[in-house]
């Protein structure tokens, strides 16, 4: 589709950009049936060619079709058309880009001005977001339960699984982990379980010193200040990257998308461009690292357990895993290696409606979206509900009736079982005959 660039933007690199990524649409329509939007509102401006046509008229100046800010702050940004698009249209970074484009004549409200201001200020900054998760903590404990159902954050206030030790054992291989900004207060169980099961693969993991990703501010359209956080996270890291780590592994798809794109985010920038291709270079998925040890053999061999209704379980596989890394399978193979069941869900490319800051920016469509994907997950029977991101654990645990976890934590508790009961086996005594 042709874009005739408006005179104000002829100039600009990023709307030069746009303007080719939207050259590569042909309108096919391809995309539609997988944009959860769409399916939810059945409008074709909550659709990827709907909003495609969108960011054209705005990049040429012309009065939009239809409410602009409106349809564009309904995506999601889970690029689920992106995957299934035979042009690959890079709609992703095309929503990115008219976002940074058009935020600051978007004409907000002051409520939501300040919403979004809020969100940035606090959830990125890993020890602002536990502070404040704390004292919600304290407040639920403290008032009455009638009146901590008035108030719907604290409803939203979990409790955290117990970590569990973090292995001390020395080894010859190391990698960094992520540590992100909220999943060390929401779940610090998912990083100590990853350390666990890397150090039976004779593989030391270091928490990695590095702040938020950068995602949320990137995908709010502060594009700038995204890129300050990825240049202090390259700087924070550099030196455990100059040790020689094999890998900064990511336990958070979210995070992981974003990392693998800093080589693409900091392109121009003089100072970071190499370092940065040589950090996304090395970001990997938990899911990828744990698959590469075990086909080389570093995992033991878990007996099949036997296939009960307990082990049934649902993968929720993230969008950042499924669409954005492309890692599709990745998980229900690991999770079948852990013996477990898992078992196949509708339109498993739906997203769950979690979507970063989504859930807080759009409370009423990530609702509806979650509603939908439960339904789906608990027409399938499962005991638990599996997934590979805090965003999306959080989420979808906060109207779940069954326990929603990581898959790391299932695969940590498989190879314990084992190994207690190679332990037990060898200790046995045994007995003689004749
Ligand atoms: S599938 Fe691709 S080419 Fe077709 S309408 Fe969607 S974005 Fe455009
Ligand atoms: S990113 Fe997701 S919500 Fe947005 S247009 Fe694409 S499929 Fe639809």
């Amino acid at each position: 589709m042709e874009v005739v660039l408006a005179d104000k933007f002829r100039e600009s690199a990023i709307a030069q950009e746009a303007q080719s990524i939207i050259g590569d649409c042909v309108q096919c329509g391809l995309c539609v049936p997988s944009c959860p939007t769409h399916r939810l509102l059945g409008d074709d401006w909550d659709s990827p060619r709907g909003r495609i046509n969108l960011f054209r008229e705005l990049l040429e100046d012309k009065p939009p079709s239809a409410d602009a800010r409106l349809h564009i702050d309904r995506c999601l940004t889970c690029r689920a058309c992106e995957a299934v698009c035979p042009e690959h249209v890079r709609y992703g970074r095309l929503l990115d880009i008219t976002r940074e484009l058009f935020e600051p004549g978007a004409g907000r409200s002051l409520k939501d001005r300040l919403l979004r201001r809020a969100v940035r200020a606090v959830v990125p900054h890993r020890g602002r977001f536990t502070a404040l998760l704390a004292l919600g903590r304290v407040a639920r404990k403290l008032l009455p339960a009638a009146l901590r159902e008035r108030v719907p954050l604290l409803s939203r206030v979990p409790e955290p699984r117990p970590a569990g030790p973090w292995p001390t054992r020395a080894h010859g291989r190391a990698m960094l982990v992520w540590e992100g900004c909220v999943q060390p207060a929401l779940a610090p169980d998912i990083n100590a379980a990853t350390a666990r099961v890397l150090d039976r693969c004779g593989i030391r993991l270091q928490p990695a010193r590095a702040g938020c990703c950068g995602a949320m501010s990137q995908h709010m359209a502060a594009p700038a200040e995204a890129r300050e956080l990825m240049r202090r996270n390259i700087d924070a890291c550099w030196s455990q990257i100059e040790s020689g780590v094999e890998a900064i592994v990511i336990t958070a798809s979210g995070c992981a998308a974003h990392l693998r794109d800093y080589a693409d985010l900091l392109r121009d920038d003089p100072a970071y461009a190499d370092k940065a291709r040589r950090f996304a270079a090395l970001t990997r998925d938990i899911a990828e690292v744990v698959t590469a040890e075990l086909d080389a053999g570093r995992l033991p061999v878990i007996p099949p357990r036997p296939r009960t209704p307990d082990r049934r379980v649902a993968w929720q596989a993230p969008c950042s895993l499924q669409h954005a890394q492309g890692l599709k399978g990745v998980v229900d193979r690991l999770l079948k290696y852990a013996g477990y069941t898992p078992t196949p869900i509708a339109y498993p490319f739906l997203c769950c409606g979690a979507a970063g800051s989504y859930s807080i920016l759009q409370p009423e469509m990530a609702r509806d979206l979650r509603a939908a994907k439960l339904e789906t997950i608990m027409a399938t029977r499962p005991k638990m509900i599996v997934t590979a991101n805090i965003g999306c654990l959080h989420h979808l645990a906060e109207a779940a009736t069954i326990p929603v976890r990581h898959w790391i934590d299932l695969l940590d508790e498989a190879l314990a079982e084992t190994e207690r009961q190679v332990a037990s086996s060898s200790t046995a005594t045994p007995s003689r005959q004749g």
